[in-house]
């Protein structure tokens, strides 16, 4: 038996709606400007270039409608609410035919973001990691099986404070699911436990400590966490 010099890294995981069994995560990949408004919003070109990715740790999920810190050295965190794909079965160089055979489920999830870090990473050329993957940065509500839903469309919504902020549909994805999971399956070897956040639609913006964030993608479920 291998003895560790440290004590291992608890297994992360996401909650199944209904059930008392986990989804163990082993990564999670974001999807970048993905939804035409959003890309406008954030000054990009909406035309269709290929899809690119960015990581968040696996243990930065927030469950069960957990509250989320607000984090340090940023003074404009942003929500964008998000579907994730949770992979069931691996694969590399899947193809978009068989992309959705590799799915085990879907949920809600929030993509937090500390704005100000991510944009001055742009302006220098640096990488976002610290401006999307830092603690607490992955709000996300329970999994429910892939079984039934339907991807290509469906509303996805965000609510601050009971008012609605974030409004569009899975129709308007620009890479849909099984094209992300195609592309991405090219980059990488795609492996059971791997969560892909599938980009925000447009109307991302500030929070403040004691905000509510709700959010749910018809079909699939809904997130919920406070900022504290
Ligand atoms: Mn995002």
């Amino acid at each position: 038996m291998i003895q560790y010099v440290v004590a291992p890294p608890a297994i992360s995981a996401v909650p199944i709606k209904g059930s008392s069994q986990m989804f163990p995560v082993r990564r999670i990949f974001c999807v970048g400007r993905n939804y035409a408004e959003h890309a406008i919003e954030m000054g990009s070109d909406p035309t269709r270039e290929p899809p690119f990715y960015f990581a968040k740790p696996a243990d930065a999920l927030v469950i069960n409608d957990a509250d989320m810190p607000y984090p340090s050295m940023s003074r404009s965190l942003h929500h964008e609410m998000e579907l994730v794909v949770a992979i069931g079965v691996g694969g590399s160089d899947i193809s978009v035919a068989d992309a959705l055979r590799h799915v085990w489920g879907y949920c809600s999830g929030l993509d937090m973001t500390r704005r100000d870090l991510q944009n001055e990473a742009k302006k220098t050329g640096r990488p976002w990691d610290m401006g999307k993957g830092f603690d607490h940065s992955a709000p996300m509500g329970a999994l429910v099986p892939a079984a039934g839903i339907d991807p290509s469309k469906g509303r996805i919504e965000l609510r601050v404070n009971g008012k609605v902020v974030q409004t569009s549909d899975l129709s308007k994805l620009i890479w849909s699911v099984p094209e992300v999971i195609s592309n991405l399956s090219h980059l990488v070897r795609l492996e059971p436990g791997d969560l892909i956040m599938t980009g925000t639609p447009e109307g991302v913006a500030a929070v403040v400590k004691g905000d509510v964030l709700e959010g749910f993608v018809e079909g699939v479920g809904t997130v919920k966490t406070k900022i504290v």
